[in-house]
């Protein structure tokens, strides 16, 4: 396929093709309906919108960022621009259920395309993210009439929706939200702070619709006391609610995005309306975490698919020294720029499969005649996991990119730069990576004893000794490898389990460490299945059997040691950190 674009963005359509083929995307477009072509043809049109239109929009937005002037909130031109072109070609809905006015395709296909848009431009991409969300909340939770009025303005793009949840002393712990809602001339209202609310005032839209989670009337403290609420900026008739955005926020990186702080109910009350019950505004929300957190897995792929595509191009360009024969050289020459090329191309593409095969289990988990509690069981290890690592590794690999470029990397007009920027804060928005770290631990292993992670070790296990038995030294490694790290993996599982009762504390001191073990694990399970899918289908071209099989090799040996070395820590170093506590108070107490 012929793009335009940028010479520094190309979407990257073998690979994804790859994955979505290793996740059975063939099998989940016959059982919802549609046709194999059907997703060639969508890939093909999300790939030239992204290279297009997103991406060239992506580097004015960085330069010129959004900012707030008077009480207006201005975005760079070519986000309106990308937007428009965006709405025009109706992706808002394209995973959501028929039924919803979507297309009702796999959300694997339409995490490929997320991958696509969220490389081309984050910052924009950010913004779009909870139409999809709020639509599968009305559907739930919405009246009759609330769904008549919200969803077709959310599904054409005509207006956004915002997650309005943060407030300043209300970040991880939503339990200590104030904004509170009251009754008033038989309206409900609303007051508080809510911050860091991404795209929470603009003008790209005619409306905006705030998704406000906020302390019901009579709610108690706590998560219990809280309700979800609609809150639009603009009235049905016309006038402006009382809600202001008081500041945007100047950031490291996705500058394009207003990120803002806005008042509810600074004169006399944001008029707002419950959607669905009251005091279970969190959990409703929760309804949508799986797919909140996936999509920001899916950030910190793309943010890694990015930098790796801007450091790729870089090494061939950057001439540096010379050979033997007094030649200039290229830097790829030079073996420690290979070995960074090799490790963010592994990273990434491990990273994608993580992130797809999250994707595929949401969509199998809906499917009739498959073993349901088994999959969601799987998903509820892989949700942490895909958060949290793809976000982590996102960020290493763009951290390695701005390597890669020297100092070069280090001006803010560079890809590179942008990219790294921009990864920074994915491991923090939708739980961070310690709360993820904890939710794995408590409610995914601890609670039902350790059965479901079994069942996916013994899984894995399978993969190891398939790759074993074949005639191939590299994959024979591979498996190897692969088994070392399972046993490494849930030996120390066992050990988690068994000291259970020894203090949260203590597992949560190390938690992060043993989520990063466990996800590298995994991402080596899936790295061994693309070299064996790769080699034992006579699908792929011999370039792609030949990469995807170094490629295993090269993890093995260069991702999966460090990690797997922390396993010392998780298991024997909770008093090593629990004890600097006494050292930081003292060091801190007045003299
Ligand atoms: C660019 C950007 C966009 C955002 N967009 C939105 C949005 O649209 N809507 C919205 O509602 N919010 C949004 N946020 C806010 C974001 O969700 C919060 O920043 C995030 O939830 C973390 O909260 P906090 O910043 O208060 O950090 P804190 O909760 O204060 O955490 C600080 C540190 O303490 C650790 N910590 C805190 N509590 C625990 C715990 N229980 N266990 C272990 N460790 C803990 C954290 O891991 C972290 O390392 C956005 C933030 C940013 C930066």
């Amino acid at each position: 396929m012929a793009l335009s674009g940028s010479d520094t963005f190309q979407p990257n359509l073998s690979e994804l093709d790859f994955a979505l083929s290793m996740w059975d995307l063939p099998e989940l477009m016959r059982a919802s309906g549609h046709s194999d072509d059907l997703a060639d043809a969508i890939i093909t049109e999300a790939a030239r919108l992204a290279a297009d239109v997103l991406f060239p929009a992506a580097l004015s937005g960085d330069k010129i960022g959004a900012y707030l002037d008077g009480d207006r909130v201005v975005l760079p031109a070519s986000y309106i621009e990308a937007y428009r072109v965006y709405c025009e070609a109706g992706w808002h809905g394209i995973s959501l259920p028929t039924e919803y006015g979507g297309q009702g395709l796999p959300l694997l296909l339409s995490t490929a395309v997320t991958e696509l848009f969220n490389t081309a431009n984050i910052g924009l991409t950010m913004g779009l993210m909870p139409a999809a969300a709020a639509v599968a909340l009305l559907h739930h939770y919405g009246t009759v009439e609330q769904k008549s009025v919200y969803i077709p303005k959310i599904l054409t793009g005509a207006w956004t929706v915002t997650m309005a949840m943060t407030e300043p002393q209300a970040g991880t712990d939503l339990g200590a939200i104030k904004t509170r809602a009251f009754s008033n001339n038989s309206f409900t209202k609303l007051k508080g702070e809510k911050s860091l609310i991404t795209f929470g005032d603009h003008e790209m839209t005619e409306n905006i619709i705030h998704l406000v989670l906020a302390r019901s009337p009579n709610g108690t403290d706590g998560t219990k006391g809280l309700s979800l609420y609609i809150a639009a900026k603009y009235l049905p008739d016309g006038t402006r609610n009382d809600i202001a955005c008081v500041a945007i926020e100047k950031k490291i990186g996705l500058r394009g995005s207003p990120t803002a702080t806005l008042i509810f109910g600074s004169v006399e009350g944001a008029k707002a309306e419950l959607l669905g019950n009251e005091n279970r505004g969190l959990e409703q929300m929760f309804l949508l975490m799986n797919r909140a957190r996936l999509n920001v897995a899916v950030f910190g792929l793309a943010s890694a698919e990015g930098a790796r595509q801007a450091a790729s191009k870089y090494v061939v360009s950057r001439i540096q020294g010379r050979d033997k024969n007094n030649n200039p050289v290229a830097i790829i020459n030079y073996p420690d720029v290979r070995r960074m090329i090799a490790s963010m191309t592994a990273r990434t593409e491990a990273c994608r499969y993580i992130a797809y095969y999250t994707a595929s289990l949401i969509d199998r988990s809906n499917l009739p005649g498959q073993n349901r509690g088994e999959i969601l069981a799987r998903l509820d290890i892989m949700t942490p996991i895909a958060k949290a690592w793809c976000t982590e590794i996102g960020f290493d690999v763009a951290s390695m990119g701005l390597q890669v470029h020297g100092g070069v990397g280090y001006i803010d007009d560079t890809d590179a730069s942008r990219y790294f920027r921009e990864a920074r804060v994915h491991t923090i928005y939708e739980g961070t990576t310690g709360v993820h770290a904890n939710d794995l631990i408590f409610r995914k292993l601890i609670r039902d004893e350790g059965v479901a992670i079994s069942t996916f070790y013994e899984e894995m296990r399978r993969t190891g000794e398939q790759a074993r038995a074949v005639r191939d030294t590299d994959i024979v490694f591979t498996g190897n490898a692969l088994l070392e790290a399972i046993e490494r993996c849930e030996a120390t599982t066992k050990l988690i389990l068994a000291n259970r009762n020894s203090g949260s504390a203590r597992l949560q001191a190390n938690g992060a460490h043993f989520l990063m073990m466990l996800g590298t694990c995994i991402a080596a399970w899936t790295t061994t299945q693309a070299a064996l899918i790769a080699s034992q289908n006579n699908r792929w071209p011999a370039q792609m059997v030949r990469k995807k099989v170094r490629q295993a090799r090269f993890f093995m040996q260069q991702v999966v040691p460090p990690a797997m070395a922390m396993s010392d820590a998780v298991v024997n170093g909770a008093d090593a950190v629990l004890a600097v506590i006494e050292d930081f108070q003292n060091a801190n107490s007045p003299h």
